[in-house]
């Protein structure tokens, strides 16, 4: 670590909330929260300060009374992957996003919470969790009167990046809506090869009504900045069958539509041209809605 982070003179290793709050909050520069250290690879923070966060009770996942699926936030993706309630939740989204995340040495270090704060554009997770209506739960540093977590919604619009959000606070948990526990759902990663860093991500979630789709909430990643939902796209579907299409095949019903309909600011990539990327998150929403769907092409 000291060769990771050189400028580092202090270590802590707080077990409980509390001293992490009080232990942020009396901080001198910003200190550097340690969960897998992944994000080491990327970049380094220049601070004198690092506490270890791998102490604390946040590791436990589990399904509440509501389904809702409370996954602390030092999960590793290695253990969300192998965890039952996670693998059956939505449809197996959760399995779908960690299955493509890196390598399996790299899953067992990198931490659910991490990869949320990180804020980088390839983090696959956050994708998922938007698609989820995730909620986070989060102790706030600077009200150290303030011990108990308070929950807070993901932002919907890409202005607020996940990384400032986590600025003054720590999270806890991320709690996943438990309205989607049995729903349908689908992940979806592009990358250059099956461990690389997302180009683009595509995550898809509605919840069955008979044959129709309610509640559909459409959210891509990779290409842009943060994670983002699609609205457009979610009104074309919204109330809308998912099966049985008459004299239809998928790839000219309404998910075809829907995919031509999705467009976004692009962020800058240098592996790929804006006009490709495009092309290609327009084909990676038609087949992420049919995935969510659960029924085969052939069933129309
Ligand atoms: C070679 C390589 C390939 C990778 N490929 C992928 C990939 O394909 N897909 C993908 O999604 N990720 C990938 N990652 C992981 C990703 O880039 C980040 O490194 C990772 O998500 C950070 O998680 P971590 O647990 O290691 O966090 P850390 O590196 O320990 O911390 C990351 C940041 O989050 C903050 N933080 C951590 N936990 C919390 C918390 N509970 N509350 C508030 N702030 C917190 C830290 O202070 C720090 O600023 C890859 C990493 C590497 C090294």
């Amino acid at each position: 670590m000291a060769k990771l982070i050189p400028t580092a003179t202090r270590y802590d290793r707080p077990d409980t909330p509390e001293t992490l709050q009080r232990l942020i909050k009396n901080a001198t520069g910003k200190p550097f929260l340690l969960a897998g250290g992944t994000s080491l690879g990327f970049s380094r923070p220049k601070t004198e300060h690092i506490i270890d966060l791998n102490r604390l009770p946040f590791r436990e996942c589990r399904l509440t009374a509501l389904h809702d699926l409370e996954i602390g936030a030092l999960t590793t993706i290695g253990d969300l992957e192998r965890h039952n309630d996670a693998k059956s939740f939505c449809g197996g989204i959760l399995t779908q996003a960690t299955d493509a995340l890196a390598s399996t040495p790299l899953r067992n270090l990198i931490t659910v919470g991490g990869n949320l704060a990180a804020g980088y554009p390839w983090c696959d997770l956050p994708v998922a969790f938007l698609a989820l209506n995730a909620r986070l739960r989060c102790f706030d540093s600077a009200q150290t009167d303030c011990v108990s977590p308070k929950e807070i919604s993901l932002p919907h619009d890409g202005q607020t990046t996940f990384k400032k959000l986590t600025e003054n606070q720590f999270v806890s948990h991320i709690v996943l809506d438990g309205k989607y526990a049995n729903a349908r759902g689908a992940f979806t990663k592009f990358s250059r090869t099956s461990t690389d860093l997302a180009i683009i991500t595509v995550a898809v979630t509605f919840i069955p009504d008979e044959n129709s789709m309610r509640s559909v909430r459409v959210a891509v990643g990779g290409l842009v900045p943060v994670p983002q939902r699609l609205p457009e796209v979610e009104m074309m579907l919204e109330g809308q069958t998912f099966k049985n299409f008459e004299g239809q095949t998928f790839e000219n019903s309404l998910f075809q539509e829907a995919g031509a309909a999705a467009d976004v600011i692009l962020r800058k990539d240098p592996r790929a041209s804006d006009d490709y990327r495009r092309n290609v998150l327009k084909t990676l929403v038609t087949r992420t809605c049919i995935k969510a769907t659960g029924v085969m092409a052939n069933e129309n």
